[in-house]
């Protein structure tokens, strides 16, 4: 498909200009997220999920099902809508930045994750380990109940593209598959109407140039009608890892024997999910970096809080700390902080 980048700009014509266009482009370092050492793994809450392998060779172990009862998404389907924390949470908090940002907006539509172990699902090539979830797009005419084909005339682009750059801007998504034409017309949102710089652009998007196969969003051929998003998992692929299931180690396995490892049950001393309890997703926030906060004298778990711009119930349930509980000099806590924006 020939795309004219003249013609582009009239497709962002009619739109109303969203209430921020103060526009910060930020991109979170791609690929850097720093992966927890092995000796912390346990102390994380995400330490118990196992992604094991690769999005089309893979298993999912102890992941979490997408909570049905969300304000943000509505599935046309479901069952097979199991995820790593970090995609599940990437996602509710990508949602939750529209909703920031323009105020009541529909519901996305989501399509399939993984199934409850992961491996081969249906018609899909890859959604085998957690990493991969199917969303729909925000529609000016509302939210349709199925993956409905996104055009420069039903689209609501700046919704649309918000949910987009907040899985960017966070590092959440490695990458976002879309068809060609949907990326034209995104692109030229944030081209023209956005003013981003170039060196944005560039790293943002494979449109215009095919030969881009370093962008974040790229074309594959058929998805006109979501976003196929893969998340960056950092602590449940090094779970998996550190259980001896590693992409490196894949290379050189047969796939029987491969299949047959990822098939064995993995017990873990606690599930990530509690039969009958509602699940904690939002522990560890998506945007978030770890910290090692070393207890000073005079310092309390308020003062705490507040100097990371984090709650005392986080505090406490990042370390295990009972209401009751004590601080005492040189005690190191965890905390969840803010990430920086990194400026282009
Ligand atoms: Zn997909």
């Amino acid at each position: 498909m020939v795309v004219s980048l003249a013609a582009s700009p009239r497709a962002v014509d009619n739109l109303s200009v969203p209430p921020d266009l103060g526009h910060e482009f930020t991109l979170a370092p791609g690929g850097a997220i720093a992966l927890p050492s092995w000796a912390t793994l346990n102390e994380q809450f995400y330490a118990q999920c196992l992604s094991i392998g690769l999005p089309h060779h893979g298993a999912l172990r102890n992941g979490v099902e997408f909570p049905q009862d969300n304000p943000y998404f509505t599935s046309y389907r479901t069952g097979n809508q199991w995820g790593t924390p970090e995609a599940v949470d990437g996602l509710l908090y990508a949602a939750g930045r529209v909703r920031e940002r323009f105020g009541p907006s529909n519901k996305l539509v989501l399509g399939d994750i993984s199934s409850q172990f992961g491996g081969k699902l249906g018609h899909h090539k890859s959604h085998q380990a957690g990493r991969d979830a199917d969303v729909g797009f925000f529609f000016v005419d509302g939210n349709p109940g199925f993956l409905e084909r996104g055009t420069a005339s039903n689209l609501d682009i700046p919704r649309t593209w918000a949910f987009a750059e907040a899985l960017i801007e966070t590092g959440s998504a490695q990458m976002i598959f879309v068809d060609w034409s949907v990326q034209e017309i995104l692109y030229n949102y944030v081209k023209y109407r956005l003013n981003a710089p170039e060196s944005y652009l560039t790293q943002v998007f494979q449109y215009p140039n095919r030969g881009n196969r370093s962008a974040i969003i790229r074309h594959v051929r058929g998805h006109l009608n979501h976003f196929h998003v893969r998340f960056y998992s950092p602590v449940s692929v090094a779970n998996a890892v550190r259980a001896r299931y590693t992409d490196s180690g894949l290379a050189g396995l047969q796939q029987d024997t491969y299949e047959r490892m990822a098939g064995r049950a993995v017990e873990l001393p606690q599930a990530y999910r509690t039969s009958g309890e509602r699940m904690s997703y939002r522990t560890m926030p998506a945007n978030s970096r770890r910290i090692t906060h070393t207890v000073r004298s005079g310092e309390s778990i308020w003062t705490i809080a507040r100097r990371y711009n984090v709650t005392v119930s986080e505090v406490r349930q990042w370390n295990n700390l009972g209401s009751s509980a004590r601080l005492r000099v040189g005690q190191k806590l965890v905390i969840y902080g803010k990430k920086k924006p990194h400026a282009l």
